[in-house]
């Protein structure tokens, strides 16, 4: 049972609210049922042995599928124009589980050093242990050069489409042309953009990944995560034994033993981990998150074209603020990444932006200390607006030089816009920009 999503012409705002879903299968239920199941009967022995050969789709074990969150799969493969998906309890399983399946047995993954902390961080302490050297490109802003950096066993190239916290957009399309001269495949973490922004896979992008936990459902009250694949990627070469690699758990009827790529030709990449990583590691959503996060993609579109125009609203502020040294978001007039943002970003370049605090650390722990709209904490993209140090608290674990790297100075703030009245947010900033500087220094 590989999720395909099911073909049809609608539109991104219809297909948030109508992919992977038919009430005709489901008693005619508007909203999509929670499936509550560990598991699903058998009609009979030989409906049993068709369903473990891989002869007919169907549900087992809410371990490896589920009808709920089959039914989120479907949406945001929709969304992507992916061939398949695999739904997580997390957006770090999506990574780790996907890293695993392109690098298993050893290798090296070329990632951009504009991470999300939690990414940098288990890519310099647990991957090391599982055989796989995660190089933190220095030309990824630069697509010609990269190339150098591409070792005989490296096995991918790892990108945030906008990066968190600082809002680096890249050559996606470029960076997907190096990748496929050597024969090995683009991992997108599109968890900033969500697929209303961006869709990496339109850009060359071969593998997407979420945390779903953020804009994508919006409403900061799951975790979950999730993984794409284009479907166009070959996976059969010899970088790649393990999906040459015949199973017995995938036999045929005739009891011989078959491939990932054989069973499942549509969607080899997403079925493997699905099969063993799922399967065996077991960080599986539950179906009420799943249902969660379908009712938060309904209002995909109107919630991040709002925090985008907030985001703009909070940046332009903050630029003109004497007690800002610096403002980080796309789109401003003297952002190193507008082009790119005006060439691949038309509906907006994200509701995340950043900015340099002018003041002593005193003055700045009484400015966060003093927002009272703003939510103090680690999240993005919730329905509310969201401010942070990420330097001291989500990046914390960068040591100094990886800090100069990624680009993350001591004095930066983070915001992640929500969906409130945008004159409310500036006067919180505003009255906690004044008690900040109440103190002398
Ligand atoms: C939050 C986040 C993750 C991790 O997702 P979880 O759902 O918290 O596990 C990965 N990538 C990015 C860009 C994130 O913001």
């Amino acid at each position: 049972m590989s999720v395909v999503p099911e073909k049809n012409n609608y539109r991104f705002d219809t297909q948030r609210l109508r992919a992977g879903y038919d009430p005709k299968e489901h008693n005619y239920a508007v909203s999509p049922p929670i499936y509550q199941t560990t598991s699903y009967d058998f009609r009979d022995v030989a409906h049993a042995m068709a369903l473990f050969g891989f002869r007919e789709t169907g549900n087992l074990y809410s371990r490896v599928g589920n009808p709920t969150v089959s039914i989120l799969e479907q949406r945001v493969a929709a969304l992507d124009g992916a061939a398949g998906a695999v739904a997580l309890a997390s957006g770090m399983a999506a990574i780790s589980y996907t890293l695993l399946n392109i690098a298993e047995g050893g290798g090296r993954i070329l990632t951009s050093p504009f991470l999300y902390g939690g990414s940098a961080d288990s890519f310099k302490k647990i991957y090391p242990k599982f055989g796989i050297t995660i190089d933190f490109a220095r030309n990824i802003e630069n697509p010609e050069k990269l190339a150098e950096e591409i070792r005989p066993d490296t096995k991918a190239i790892f990108v945030e489409s906008i990066s968190n916290p600082n809002t680096v957009l890249l050559d996606i399309d470029a960076i997907a042309e190096v990748a496929h001269e050597h024969g090995i495949p683009l991992v997108v973490d599109n968890t900033v953009a969500t697929p209303y922004l961006y869709n990496p896979i339109a850009h060359g992008a071969d593998i997407v990944v979420y945390s779903a936990t953020k804009g994508l459902t919006g409403h900061g009250n799951i975790i979950a995560g999730i993984v794409l694949e284009s479907g166009k990627f070959n996976w059969q070469s010899e970088k790649f034994p393990q999906f040459s690699e015949r199973y017995y758990t995938l036999r045929d009827i005739n009891g011989n033993h078959r491939s990932f790529p054989e069973v499942f030709p549509e969607t080899p990449f997403t079925s493997r981990i699905r099969f063993n990583y799922l399967n065996y590691f077991g960080a599986a959503l539950s179906p009420f998150n799943a249902y969660l996060a379908l009712i938060g993609l309904e209002t995909l579109s109107e919630r991040v074209a709002k925090q985008v125009r907030n985001a703009e609203i909070l940046a332009e502020y903050l630029s003109n603020h004497e007690a800002v040294e610096w403002v980080r978001y796309p789109t401003l007039k003297n952002s190193p990444y507008r082009a790119l943002a005006e060439r691949d970003f038309p509906k907006g370049a994200g509701g995340i932006l950043s900015f340099g605090f002018k003041g002593t650390e005193a003055q700045r722990e009484a400015f966060l200390n003093s927002v009272q709209l703003f939510h103090y904490h680690v999240n993005i993209g919730d329905a509310r607006s969201l401010i942070v140090n990420s330097p001291q608290t989500t990046h914390s674990e960068l040591e100094p030089e990886e800090k100069k790297l990624a680009d993350i100075p001591e004095n930066l703030i983070r915001i992640s816009a929500g969906l409130e009245d945008p004159d409310d947010l500036i006067a919180d900033l505003e009255q906690a920009f004044k008690k900040a500087f109440e103190i002398k220094n």
